[in-house]
Parts: structure tokens; sequence; C-alpha cells
């Protein structure tokens, strides 16, 4: 009988829930429809920071299409109206004006930090945009997302590895864990 291979970060116990090689798979399967649906173009790829540091580095290098990649983080800070907390995107270093637009998200729960940042990034007037993330979580969707590319939709549980942490650790893992 196969043994389910269990991990302590910090505090909590994880098991594996996607292999190394189930990811490469898809990584390289949403590359491939990119490169496909973005033939004769050169978008820019959005990179996520932090977490979606290695997914976005396995994904480019799958592929086959002309483009530049950037790094944006994203900020919170405490707004004056009501809304609260605002997201603010930083980093964004290169004109997007008139350019079709990939982000490269880690993970996607309730959708709220995409939808901010699609809507800034609008404030920019690039041709188009897309959003490409690793994993998503449609039962935690609070807002309605257009997410065209997606590696693998997983339940809703807190997951560590490939780029994600826990408490900032968990990040350098090959395998994605669930917690239990
Ligand atoms: P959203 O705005 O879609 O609710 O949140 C997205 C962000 O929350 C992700 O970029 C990630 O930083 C964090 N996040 C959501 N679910 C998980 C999870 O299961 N594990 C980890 N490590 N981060 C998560």
């Amino acid at each position: 009988m196969q043994q389910t291979q269990t991990i302590q970060v910090l505090d909590k116990a994880f098991a594996v829930s996607v292999t190394a090689a189930e990811i490469e798979k898809e990584v390289k399967r949403v590359a491939k429809e990119i490169s496909r649906d973005y033939a004769g173009s050169q978008p820019v790829f959005l990179a996520v920071l932090n977490g979606s540091f290695i997914f976005a580095a396995d994904l480019l290098r799958h592929v086959d299409l002309p483009c530049e990649i950037s790094f944006v983080k994203l900020a919170s800070y405490q707004g004056t109206n009501t809304t609260g907390n605002i997201r603010e995107v930083i980093g964004l270093n290169i004109d997007i004006t008139g350019r079709p637009v990939i982000i490269v998200e880690d993970i996607v729960d309730t959708g709220l930090t995409m939808a901010h940042m699609l809507e800034t990034l609008k404030g920019h007037n690039p041709a188009s945009i897309d959003i490409c993330t690793l994993l998503l979580k449609p039962s935690k969707l609070q807002v309605k997302l257009d997410v065209r590319y997606c590696c693998k939709e997983i339940p809703d549980d807190f997951v560590v590895g490939y780029g994600l942490d826990y408490d900032g650790f968990g990040r350098n893992m090959k395998d994605i864990y669930t917690i239990i």
C-alpha cells in the first residue's frame, strides 16, 4: 500500500496533494495553450510576488513566444474611504499601454486580489488582460472572475509548497501539500 507523504511546516502538518510530476505536466499544458492563443503577439507576463516566483519561472521556460516578464507586488494599506483595506500594485516598471498582459498568480481564492489587480491594470490601458493561475479554489470565489488559464482546481483547503508559503516557510518544497 502506498503511504501518503506528510510533512511538518512550523506548527502544522501537511500531506502531499499535487505531486511535482503533476505540476510539471499541468504547467507545460498551460504554457502550450498560451503559446497557441498568443501566437503572433508579444505578451507581457506580470508575475505577482511572492507566491508565483517558482510557477512563473517554470511557465516561462515552456512558453514559445517572444515575451517579457515583470514582477509586481501587492501592498495593502488603510484607505480613508469606507472600503477600508485597498490593495495597491507596486513595482509596475514596464509600460503596458497597448500590450497584451498575462497576470501570473499562485492561487486564486476569493478572487478579490485579482479583481483589484484587474481594476488597477486597466487604468494603464493594456490591449488585453488574461489571468493565469497555478491553483484555483472555485468554491471560495466571491467575485465574478474570468480565469482563462488554470493549472489545477483544488478544494477549499490551505496549501503550501512550489512557491506558496505558510508564514514564510514551505515555498521551497517541490510538491504541493494540503493542511491535515
Ligand atoms: P484571494 O484574494 O483570491 O482571496 O487571495 C489570493 C491570495 O491569498 C494568494 O495570492 C495567496 O497569497 C493567498 N492564499 C489563498 N489561499 C492560499 C492557500 O491555500 N495557501 C497559501 N499559501 N496562500 C493562499
